[in-house]
């Protein structure tokens, strides 16, 4: 399988290349040449499959003979040792449970696929790779966890300082070996455009071979696919009609879900709910894409004012609105929207929701007031204690500390500060 720039300027690219290379010369997104709907019969008997059947019939498309059956087998075992409930916690409302990981966030699935991919393509070349990944709270500790100790390969993992949880923070700062962590004096938005400055200096492109660990990257993005059919799996026999609400921030997660749904996956409509950086529920409004700085809330994964991925969801539907305004569905919510969904839904079902599922969960009760006959799943994005101080204040409740948590609370952080793009290349071109 071959993947292609969205920016059209750049050669095709086998699924190796692009996962070496993270974003196209062009500084495009890297999109599958093609997406080939299993066959009916594996929707058919997805209840009879295990999860790692299920990824691995999901996936081998893209990655074809680059990674070997057996090899990519076993990938998809470990990276896959957890459990994804469904929960129900209202009539028609389920949750999606994507938390259980090492590092309690979606994200784990997506970093731990990328960190295998690439320790297996790094055993046939010599030349070390080097991630640097931009993070808005969750990136960066499923990615320190999922790299770590990954032969021939460094992390280098850029934060906005004070503007992670400190949980979030002391997952990415404590690990050392191959992971560096750098604390920007900026936004999100400032560590993603580092970023993405740094794959087009041509400076250190000739010195070190760069990728990044963003959802970008389509073995970061591709595997997120994984997690709406274990819902599926999970859901199928009630024989109801699907829907998605996804917390969005990049939309790679949702993005995948779509792909999921272009493999056959039978699914009625999806939602992206995010908080007040609402450039796609704009969009969806207005049909014009104007991307703002992004202002600080109390779902900080999902502080994105210009979020990547959204140009391959409109890829999906070939650029036109009114195909992608069938299919998706996008609300936004205040903080004290969220803080009183956290509330309603403890007080109503006992389930304690973390910030991002809450405006999930609020995107999901906004449609379904308006379409019936349903039955409604939002995705839990993480695990309430790793936004504990809001979580705890909302509900006025202590909430125990997970095993996961728990041992990283003791160690001890180190970063290093920077506060701009030279800095930054500094310190690559020093320690490459
Ligand atoms: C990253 C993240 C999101 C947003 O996911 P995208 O794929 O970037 O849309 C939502 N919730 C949590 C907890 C996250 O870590």
């Amino acid at each position: 399988m071959n993947f292609y720039s969205l920016n059209n300027e750049a050669p095709m690219a086998s699924f190796k290349e692009a996962v070496i290379k993270g974003i196209a010369p062009d500084r495009g997104l890297y999109f599958p040449e093609s997406i080939t709907p299993l066959p009916k019969t594996f929707f058919d008997t997805i209840e009879s499959l295990s999860n790692t059947a299920i990824a691995f019939e999901a996936i081998r498309q893209f990655v074809s003979d680059e990674i070997p059956d057996d090899k990519l087998n076993a990938i998809l075992k470990e990276v896959l040792d957890f459990e994804f409930p469904v929960i129900t916690i209202e009539e028609n409302v389920a949750v999606l449970e994507l938390f259980h990981g090492p590092t309690m966030a979606f994200k784990d699935v997506g970093a731990r696929f990328m960190a295998h991919c690439l320790g297996y393509f790094s055993k046939s070349t010599d030349n070390e790779v080097t991630v640097l990944v931009a993070t808005s709270g969750d990136t960066g500790g499923a990615v320190a966890n999922g790299f770590l100790g990954v032969k021939g390969v460094k992390v280098v993992i850029l934060y906005p300082s004070g503007k992670v949880s400190d949980i979030q923070e002391r997952q990415l700062t404590t690990l050392g070996k191959n992971i560096t962590a750098l604390e920007v004096d900026g936004t999100f938005d400032d560590c993603q455009k580092m970023v993405k400055t740094a794959f087009l200096d041509a400076d250190l492109l000739k010195n070190m071979q760069l990728t990044s660990a963003n959802s970008i990257n389509v073995a970061r993005w591709l595997p997120q696919m994984f997690y709406f059919l274990f819902a599926y799996k999970q859901l199928k026999s009630l024989g109801k009609e699907l829907v998605f609400s996804v917390p969005s921030g990049n939309f790679g997660n949702i993005c995948a879900g779509m792909v999921a749904q272009k493999l056959g996956m039978p699914v009625r409509h999806f939602v992206a709910s995010t908080n007040v950086n609402d450039t796609v529920p704009q969009f969806m409004k207005t049909g014009e894409y104007k991307p703002k700085p992004s202002t600080a809330t109390i779902s900080n994964a999902m502080d994105v004012g210009d979020p990547s991925n959204f140009i391959r969801i409109r890829h999906l539907f070939n650029d036109n609105f009114d195909a992608l305004n069938k299919n998706l569905s996008s609300f936004s919510f205040t903080d004290e929207e969220t803080r009183g969904a956290i509330k309603k839904i403890y007080g109503m079902t006992g389930y304690i929701a973390d910030p991002h599922g809450a405006v999930g969960y609020l995107g999901l009760k906004k449609y379904q007031k308006v379409y019936e006959n349903n039955y409604g799943v939002f995705l839990e994005t993480a695990h309430p204690v790793k936004f504990l101080d809001v979580v705890e204040d909302t509900l006025g409740i202590g909430l125990d500390i997970p095993y996961q948590i728990q041992k990283v609370m003791g160690k001890e952080k180190k970063a290093i500060k920077i506060s701009n793009y030279s800095a930054l290349k500094a310190h690559l071109l020093q320690h490459h």
